[in-house]
């Protein structure tokens, strides 16, 4: 019997690639809000973008956690001169968004992930712990998991423990049988190593474990993940 009742994932760069479906959403978002307006914006450079959204936190640290304000936000920042009527901007900004959520969600799964997931939802409850804003129910594979917690759930982000503390409210689960799956070391493995609860550590470009001298269990391919639990906790 599996001392594991619980099992819950990281989604960014656990179960798809981040980077290449953000530059994807940001390019075709980009053309969206020129289209729509018929002019050419000045979007400037990928530092020009980060130092925006920087100083917009530095405002209202409540962006930091926030996504989709702070999303709102930097559309608003790049195209507001366009507008006279504030109530334009603001329609203009929801629609922006929205094109871009769907963007964001238009994600290619790492080999295997959804699959295992299938297997895994049979023998075990299922959890998101998510510091994005990416949307299971919005990927066809919301009925897989028993719940899903974001940053604006829990107005925090990993590896601070709200997240895990909700997770273990959800499902009434100690964190002595829960094991957190997840690609960042800070964020997801030390988050969750210091409440006790297990984690594995999807490690996909191999890399050195840098934290400590106690690297955790780890893999690069979802086919190896269930053999790989079962082996590490019983079945
Ligand atoms: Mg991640």
């Amino acid at each position: 019997m599996s001392s594991i009742l619980l099992i819950t994932f990281d989604l960014d760069d656990t179960f798809w690639d981040i980077k290449s479906t953000i530059i994807n959403a940001e390019m075709n978002s980009r053309k969206w809000s020129e289209d729509r307006i018929g002019e050419k914006i000045e979007w400037g450079t990928f530092e020009d973008f980060m130092k925006i959204r920087n100083e917009l936190v530095k405002e209202d640290t409540s962006l930091e956690y926030d996504l989709g304000m702070l999303r709102k936000k930097t559309i608003a920042h790049h195209t507001k001169k366009f507008f006279k009527d504030a109530k334009d901007l603001d329609e203009f900004i929801e629609d922006a968004y929205t094109f871009f959520l769907g963007e964001r969600h238009k994600v290619t799964f790492y080999d295997n992930v959804v699959s295992v997931l299938e297997q895994l939802s049979a023998e075990y409850k299922l959890g998101v712990l998510t510091n994005g804003n990416a949307d299971v129910n919005k990927l066809g594979i919301g009925h897989l998991f028993d719940f899903s917690i974001s940053s604006m759930d829990v107005k925090s982000n990993k590896p601070d423990k709200a997240h895990f503390v909700k997770a273990r409210e959800l499902s009434q689960i100690d964190f002595k049988n829960t094991l957190h799956v997840g690609d960042h070391q800070v964020n997801d493995i030390l988050g969750a190593r210091k409440l006790g609860i297990n984690t594995m550590w999807f490690n996909l470009n191999n890399l050195d474990w840098e934290i400590d001298e106690n690297p955790p269990i780890q893999f690069n391919k979802w086919s190896q993940f269930i053999k790989l639990v079962e082996k590490s906790y019983g079945n």
